[in-house]
């Protein structure tokens, strides 16, 4: 039996009927862009995540785009974020003009590291962007007063944690902005790109709002320059169908985690290291990732061979990203537990919908190569 990294159609086919119905409201109402459908699920999305405000999107990497805008970052300013995530946390940085100065992570829970973040501080740091990585909430009481310290905007990146929650409040509800994203792939995955921003503050709502609709309020008159950041009304309708199973996504991604930690528990050990979970936080594991020093493209190539979906997030850390090498100095330099994470993670099915065989199938073909 061949086990696939991701199956969506395990996930949207089952609500196949549904979809089809909101499908065909949707065309009849004729309405495709803002409007009705897009607020209903902003306004479910908000409930889900106890968030006052939540925007939609049309990506995850537009959504870090908006939240930034809003707290005026651009030219002359520095962004501080980890160097071991996603290329869309740096690249819209640079995007707004804004220097990113990327920052180790920690080995264990893979957030970023205060310590490093700290040494690379400037005066024209402005702000700090968490990554909520693989699904487990950063250290948010530690990184909250660090910002606090230092005068910095805290921008999360929730993109791979929707519904995770650190100390009870979800994650992206706790610094300025949560910035979100329903790529096929993510815990809320929808139908093509899509994305959402929240914040508990009023006026960066009103403001973001604008923004997604180039900077327009009201009509045809511009008093800032945003952009077409606006998610289809399809999309928004399509989504409420699945926001109402997120609960049960999240609940089958942690079933299946706690079956890889407690089956491998004891073959673990410095040349296998199973992915670590915080007490007070809710891991919603958008991945299971594992690190295997020394053997990782060995474990992937057995893996391959025996017909397990695997993949590498990420096998290049950002500060050696071709395209950031005329950065300062500053920005590229010290991140040793980023370069070690890239040569040893590997991440392994663990979707919601996995049943019982696969789990199976993928803890023995571990075991068989470890042993
Ligand atoms: C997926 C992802 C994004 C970008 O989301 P898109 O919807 O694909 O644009 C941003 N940051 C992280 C950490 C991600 O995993």
């Amino acid at each position: 039996m061949s086990v696939p990294l991701l199956d969506v159609n395990a996930q949207n086919l089952p609500l196949e009927a549904e979809l089809k119905q909101v499908f065909e409201n949707v065309l009849r109402s004729g309405r495709f862009i803002l409007g009705e459908e897009v607020e209903a699920f902003e306004k479910e999305c908000a409930a889900a995540l106890g968030a006052k405000h939540a925007i939609s999107i049309s990506s995850g990497t537009d959504a870090l785009i908006v939240a930034l805008m809003a707290l005026d970052i651009g030219p002359g300013d520095e962004v501080l974020c980890p160097s071991f995530t996603f290329f869309a946390t740096a690249g819209s940085v640079f995007r707004t003009g804004a220097t990113p100065v990327f920052c180790d992570v920690e080995p264990e829970f893979f957030g970023i590291d205060l310590a490093s973040a700290k040494s690379k501080l400037t005066p024209k740091t402005k702000a700090i962007i968490p990554v909520h990585l693989y699904g487990q909430a950063v250290d948010m009481d530690a990184m909250t007063s660090f910002a606090k310290e230092h005068g910095l905007k805290v921008v999360e990146d929730v993109a791979q944690s929707f519904g995770a929650t650190y100390r009870g409040r979800a994650c992206g509800t706790i610094g300025d902005i949560g910035s979100y994203s329903f790529f096929p792939s993510k815990n809320l995955g929808g139908f093509g790109d899509g994305g959402l921003v929240t914040t508990e503050c009023s006026e960066l709502h009103e403001k973001m709002l604008r923004l997604r609709n180039h900077g327009m309020h009201p009509r045809y008159h511009h008093s800032m320059v945003g952009g077409n950041f606006r998610m289809d009304a399809l999309q928004c309708a399509l989504l409420q169908v699945k926001l109402r199973h997120i609960g049960e996504y999240s609940a089958g991604r942690t079933r299946n985690a706690n079956y890889y930690t407690h089956r491998l528990s004891p073959i673990a050990g410095d040349s296998f290291i199973l992915p670590a979970a915080h007490e007070h936080a809710r891991h919603v594991w958008n991945q299971y990732t594992i690190r295997v020093p020394g053997r990782r493209d060995e474990l992937k190539t057995h893996l391959t061979a025996k017909g397990i979906g695997c993949e590498i997030y990420y096998p290049v850390p950002m500060h050696r990203q071709e395209c950031f090498e005329k950065l300062p100095e500053h920005s590229l330099s010290n991140c040793p537990v980023s370069d070690l994470l890239a040569a040893e993670v590997i991440s392994i099915p663990v979707y919601a919908e996995l049943v019982d065989a696969q789990l199976d199938e993928v803890a023995a073909a571990l075991e068989s190569f470890l042993s």
